[in-house]
């Protein structure tokens, strides 16, 4: 993320304020000087708050008819009148005492003539006072502008704009021609070569559109944060040396209803006009929610209106407009499906957490910048910081280089990267992103299952690649798996009881090797299960309920519309339930014993998964392969020799 840029934006934004807003500086202005003004003259002369009057004992609030009364009895000394209020000084038993009277009776022509009769001093004094009158009414305007600034200087940090940016969103989005080159991304290969594509369009557009080629409009980068998104997105701009405008999403989304749109629509406009150039959107999940998925409140209006902004604006430019819209989020599944449909988001790089050669190359990226030692062992700091994101690396380097520069050290010394892998696990375990050695542990033990399983069972596909790095999106391992023959529309019952076996085998594997079980299967088991229900009911497999089939769907089940009917008594829903349990335990009980048999072979894939956190499948198979050698157990070369008779070109 450019956190850099949202400040120095901000802080522009702040400078020309006053500078926007001449109105609103006068305004503060003149309100200032009243304020002094007053302070400076003080009273205004407001009876109340006359109290240098020395001798003055007490002051009573009397009725006006008290006053006179006291007058016509020759106590009275001196007299103050004001408009609504009136103040004698009179003296009781050899006291003085102020007497006050408010809210007198209109003009009292009597008043006069009276003191003069009784030879009272006497004197007019203007009212509340000429200030206190003006600011008792500019008060409430004083109030108004102080939240009217607060509420701006919120927005500004906001959104790096405020009110007053509305339709000139110029000044909030982010344009820059990034130096940042693909050598700056590190271990992130696959993600890479995907955006490659694009850069080679925007470098040269005329190419594809004379070819009349489509060229995707957006790409959707998806991965946990701090991967290296935003990197990666800078990167294709800095390769295409073309502008690059990025917002985040969230910004849109803190303003008022109407202002998101526009600021759509003023992005768009601009990265039109600097054409061939990139719009990145970080964060997209905050105005790409699922419209559906909007509460039981209803949707949120300017978000929707938003979207729909962001929607109609990447339909409304034709293929032969180089702009490209990257968007990136951790949460791809609550996006709303209008924006992943052809012509929108419809190309998904996923941007992952990097394994250890990943974090190696990114460690040696960031390495750059930094004055290292001659005994630093990178591939130590590699090993030790599984889990970790790119944005973490980077921060353990600079952690590194601030407590070596505490120590007032030269340079940076393995044990100061250390020190700095520790603090950002502790910072992170709040967070819960660190994986734990446990947790390594049982996943390592659990993937190998559906890896040995895979490998040894036919109709199972090969693995391609295990791997115990969170994913970020829910799995903590996974097994990559590659059907032997591609384009397979059929598949044989013993396909499906394959797939049963490797998914319920992750399972086993933990209940055969640490002797107890976790949430961690929970996935498998569900799609084991919805394999042998299926297996049942619609693909007639089974001798419950032998060719009958039992469910129906009606509508295409496929594209969200259709419904499952099922059509059956209870007593064959009993029956199925039991045969449903009845299966997957057989099928356990074969994974357990068969992962029992090869357990030797698990241990020496674990110890690798365990060390490098990923394993390719044709090592996988070598472990096996040498353990059969020395075991005499042949699951393995007897599904071999099997896939060489039935395909003798294939196999080498
Ligand atoms: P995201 O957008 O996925 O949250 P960023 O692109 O903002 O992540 O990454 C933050 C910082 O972390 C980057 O500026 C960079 O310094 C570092 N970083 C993350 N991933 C990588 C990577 N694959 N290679 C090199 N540096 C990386
Ligand atoms: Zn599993």
């Amino acid at each position: 993320m450019s956190e850099n840029n949202k400040d120095r934006n901000n802080k522009d934004q702040n400078n020309n304020f006053f500078n926007n807003n001449p109105l609103l500086a006068f305004a503060l202005f003149a309100i200032a000087i009243i304020v002094i003004f007053k302070l400076m003259v003080g009273d205004g002369g407001n009876i109340g708050s006359v109290v240098n009057n020395n001798n003055i004992q007490q002051t009573k609030q009397v009725k006006y008819s008290e006053i006179k009364k006291a007058i016509e009895e020759d106590k009275v000394k001196s007299v103050k009148i004001a408009p609504s209020s009136i103040e004698a000084i009179s003296s009781e038993d050899g006291k003085n005492v102020r007497l006050v009277a408010t809210n007198i009776p209109a003009i009292d022509r009597d008043l006069i003539p009276l003191l003069e009769k009784k030879n009272v001093s006497y004197e007019g004094i203007m009212g509340g006072g000429f200030f206190s009158d003006v600011i008792s009414m500019l008060l409430p305007i004083l109030i108004f502008f102080a939240i009217w600034i607060f509420l701006m200087k919120r927005m500004n940090k906001g959104m790096g704009g405020g009110i007053l940016g509305v339709g000139k969103a110029g000044k909030l989005i982010n344009s820059e021609k990034p130096k940042t080159t693909f050598d700056d991304v590190a271990g992130a290969e696959e993600a890479k070569e995907e955006v490659k594509e694009i850069v080679d369009f925007l470098k040269y557009p005329e190419r594809y559109i004379e070819l009349g080629a489509k060229i995707p409009k957006g790409v959707l980068l998806v991965g946990p944060p701090g991967t290296g998104k935003t990197l990666l997105a800078k990167a294709a701009a800095g390769e295409a040396s073309v502008p690059f405008f990025s917002v985040s999403g969230s910004s849109f989304i803190e303003m008022f209803v109407g202002v998101g749109a526009s600021r759509v629509r003023d992005l768009f406009e601009q990265a039109k006009k600097e054409a061939p150039s990139i719009i990145f959107i970080d964060e997209i999940d905050a105005i790409g929610k699922s419209r559906t998925s909007g509460g039981p409140m209803g949707g949120n209006d300017e978000r929707e209106q938003t979207l729909n902004q962001l929607l109609a604006e990447m339909d409304g430019f034709g293929a032969s407009t180089p702009v490209i819209v990257l968007a990136a989020t951790n949460r791809p599944e609550v996006l709303d499906a209008a924006l992943l449909r052809a012509g929108r988001f419809d190309r998904q790089v996923l941007v992952d957490k990097p394994d250890y050669e990943g974090r190696l190359a990114i460690l040696q990226v960031h390495i750059k910048d930094v004055k290292l030692g001659s005994k630093v062992d990178l591939t130590q700091i590699a090993k030790a910081t599984a889990g970790l994101a790119g944005a973490d690396l980077a921060n353990i380097i600079n952690e590194a280089a601030l407590l070596a520069g505490r120590k007032n050290k030269k340079e940076i010394e393995q044990e100061d990267l250390m020190e700095a892998i520790e603090r950002a696990f502790v910072g992170l375990e709040k967070k819960n992103r660190k994986i734990n050695e446990l947790e390594k542990k049982i996943v390592a033990y659990h993937e190998s299952g559906h890896a040995l399983m895979a490998e040894l069972t036919e109709g199972a596909s090969r693995v391609t690649k295990v791997s115990i790095i969170p994913r970020g999106l829910g799995a903590l391992g996974y097994t990559l798996h590659l059907p032997e023959e591609e384009n397979r529309f059929l598949k044989q019952k013993h396909e499906l009881v394959a797939e049963i076996d490797v998914l319920l085998s992750g399972r086993a594997a933990e209940d055969v090797f640490l002797n107890e079980i976790s949430t961690g299967a929970a996935n498998d088991l569900q799609r084991a299960t919805d394999i042998i229900k299926a297996m049942i009911s619609v693909y007639g497999m089974s001798d419950v309920a032998g060719l009958m089939v039992l469910e129906k769907s009606q509508g295409n089940v496929f594209l969200g519309g259709g419904q499952t009917i099922k059509d059956y008594s209870d007593k064959m829903a009993e029956d199925i339930d039991n045969a449903v349990k009845e299966f997957l335990e057989q099928r356990y009980t074969h994974a357990k014993k068969l992962l029992n048999e090869y357990r030797e072979a698990i241990e020496e894939i674990v110890s690798v998964l365990r060390d490098i956190e990923v394993i390719e499948g044709t090592k996988v198979r070598e472990i096996i392969k040498a353990f059969e050698e020395k075991s005499g157990l042949k699951k393995l070369a007897q599904k071999e020799e099997k896939s060489k008779q039935n395909n003798p070109k294939k196999e080498k």
